[in-house]
């Protein structure tokens, strides 16, 4: 897409930025150019990676198996890559993606150690201007968010905390350099899908672990294991149609979905089907039955199951029962898998501390203070989880027409067009933003599918002298409904989790990502631009089109 003279639009300094170089802003780059985009990514890291450079803490890895959890768009990539283990560790999502930034080359057009500050929309050139925290300034056309839903750790707002004394480590931002807890009394906050992962690895080291727990998570069992010689050849041979039918399921991920009621089937019925996928481990157990996410009965079912297991692994009755969590959905707030996070209980050296009924009251200089009861700790390891889905955004100082801020925008809950654009920010673009299925899908698929889609978008624009890509509000409004009301018929709401901002005081309570699942919303994406793009007002140069269907 570069300029001649005879173009009527200024093009700006960049046909694009990308912001962030994590698995969204290195496909992003390799797509936009595909379509000859002159691209530039500004990630503030100093490496590459996003999530998977940043959470370098002991026992990181993801629970979706690591032939879903990588990139599908090149068949040669897939076919070269040996994935190890099959629940990826962080380490060789690092390597992975860094391999994938070798391969193609995508170092040259990316910026590290520079962070986007601000980005404000001209709307006589249709341009972005983007700053960053290096005092550059540069133009773009159109403005591209890889920034990530689970990037910006929310606040530890403990009391106290600058004033502790031993080692403050945070699992979203775990140091470069190695850390050595031999020997050390380790406190844990925190147990959702970092804290379970981080307790069992670092109690080795550690001369003892104290977890406090304020809300225990529903667990499935994570059955990790090598991948085997046979098994990957297996796959290779069907690598392309394996991926084609993992995007035919909601989560974006073939785990075995059963498609019968939990009331069509007898109680024994019930049990044998949950133990056979428990035995088979991840998350198939909690697909077993179509009405779990609907019905608190149907939910109740799974939730006895998973209780069930609890005291299987954990001797002491006490502690087991502190574990079990209660008193809202599975499913609401997300399923962690457990790779020896119970069992770490039966040890000597592994205790649990219950928040829940006494709140921690401060961090004291010598550790944690819960009531008038001090944990004395040397090392302090913060798992409290993130500002999920917008917390990136909103740290970003954008300005659409008329100088509104996306702040002021989103003060009640983000919304947003398909969960790629948000109307009066023209040409700014989300990948798999609020309002798309993200979160709640094997989070590479939706990467994947959301750069395709706005960078094809993206391109159909620009070959048809379109320079403005808005949002019709009125579609915005039935979108922004659609996802509501997908989301009100399940039990998610019923969760405080962050799907709906609740981890964050004072973030307005909205669920966030779309339920709807990935084959409705590639269905309806699909449609939209086949339909040319109803719902987006595409303008081109400076002629107020407000059309539907002026893109190829
Ligand atoms: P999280 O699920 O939000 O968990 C944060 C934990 O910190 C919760 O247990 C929370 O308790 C606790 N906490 C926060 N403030 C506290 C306080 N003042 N006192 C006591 N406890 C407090 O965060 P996360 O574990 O980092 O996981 C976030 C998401 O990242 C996951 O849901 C998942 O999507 C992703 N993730 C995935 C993997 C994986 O694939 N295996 C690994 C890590 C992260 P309350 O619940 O009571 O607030």
């Amino acid at each position: 897409m570069t300029s001649t003279p005879s173009d009527p639009a200024p093009t700006g300094d960049f046909d694009a930025v990308v912001v962030g170089a994590g698995f969204s802003g290195l496909y992003a780059l390799y797509r936009l150019r595909g379509f000859g985009f002159r691209t530039r990514v500004f990630e503030a890291a100093n490496g590459v990676g996003g999530t998977w450079h940043w959470n370098r803490y002991p026992g990181a890895r993801s629970d979706a198996p690591s032939t879903d959890y990588s990139y599908s768009f090149d068949d040669a990539l897939q076919q070269e890559w040996d994935w190890s283990e099959f629940y990826p560790s962080q380490p060789e999502l690092l390597e992975y993606l860094n391999h994938v930034a070798d391969r193609f080359d995508l170092r040259p057009d990316i910026q590290l150690e520079t962070r986007v500050t601000a980005a404000t929309f001209d709307e006589t050139t249709d341009l972005w201007t983007v700053t960053t925290d290096t005092g550059e300034s540069v133009t773009a056309r159109f403005l591209v968010l890889g920034t990530g839903n689970l990037s910006v750790p929310r606040d530890a707002d403990f009391e106290g905390l600058d004033s502790f004394e031993g080692e403050l480590l945070q699992t979203s931002s775990w140091p470069q350099t190695p850390v050595d807890l031999t020997g050390k009394r380790v406190g844990v906050i925190g147990t959702g899908s970092s804290g379970v992962q981080v307790v069992p690895s670092v109690m080795d080291a550690a001369a003892h672990t104290k977890v406090f727990q304020r809300t225990p998570p529903f667990a499935a069992r994570g059955a990790n294991r090598k991948i085997t010689p046979e098994e990957r050849a297996e796959l290779r041979a069907r690598y392309p149609e394996y991926r084609a039918h993992a995007r035919t399921h909601a989560p974006g991920i073939d785990n075995n979905p059963g498609d019968k009621k939990t009331t069509d089937v007898t109680p024994e019925e019930m049990q044998r089907e949950y133990e056979e996928r428990w035995a088979v481990g991840g998350h198939s157990v909690t697909v077993a039955y179509t009405d779990v996410m609907v019905s608190e009965e149907a939910n109740e079912t799974l939730a006895d199951f998973l209780r069930a297991r609890i005291p299987e692994v954990v001797k002491d009755p006490k502690t087991a029962e502190l574990l079990t969590p209660r008193g809202y959905p599975v499913g609401a707030r997300r399923v962690v898998l457990e790779i020896g996070y119970y069992d770490a209980f039966n040890r000597d050296d592994v205790e649990l501390v219950d928040v829940r009924t006494t709140p921690i009251t401060r961090i004291t200089p010598k550790g944690v203070l819960v009531g008038d009861e001090e944990h004395e700790l040397d090392a302090l390891i913060l798992a409290t989880g993130f500002d999920a889905m917008t917390g990136a955004v909103l740290k970003i100082d954008i300005r659409g027409l008329g100088g509104q801020t996306i702040q002021e925008k989103w003060a009640a809950g983000p919304v947003s067009y398909l969960g790629v654009s948000t109307a009066g920010f023209p040409n700014l673009l989300f990948i798999a933003g609020p309002g798309s299925p993200s979160v709640l899908t094997n989070v590479v698929v939706a990467i994947e599918q959301s750069t395709e889609w706005i960078t094809q978008l993206m391109a159909d624009a620009v070959a048809d002298g379109v320079t403005r890509i808005d949002v019709d509000a009125e579609s915005e409004r039935q979108w922004v409904e659609h996802v509501n009301e997908v989301a009100a018929a399940t039990l998610f709401m019923q969760g405080d989790s962050w799907y709906i901002g609740a981890n964050v005081p004072g973030k307005p309570r909205v669920f966030m990502p779309y339920a709807g699942g990935v084959p409705a919303y590639i269905e309806r994406t699909d449609a939209v631009r086949a339909e040319g793009y109803p719902g987006f007002l595409l303008t081109k140069g400076s002629d107020e089109l407000a059309s539907t269907g002026s893109a190829s």
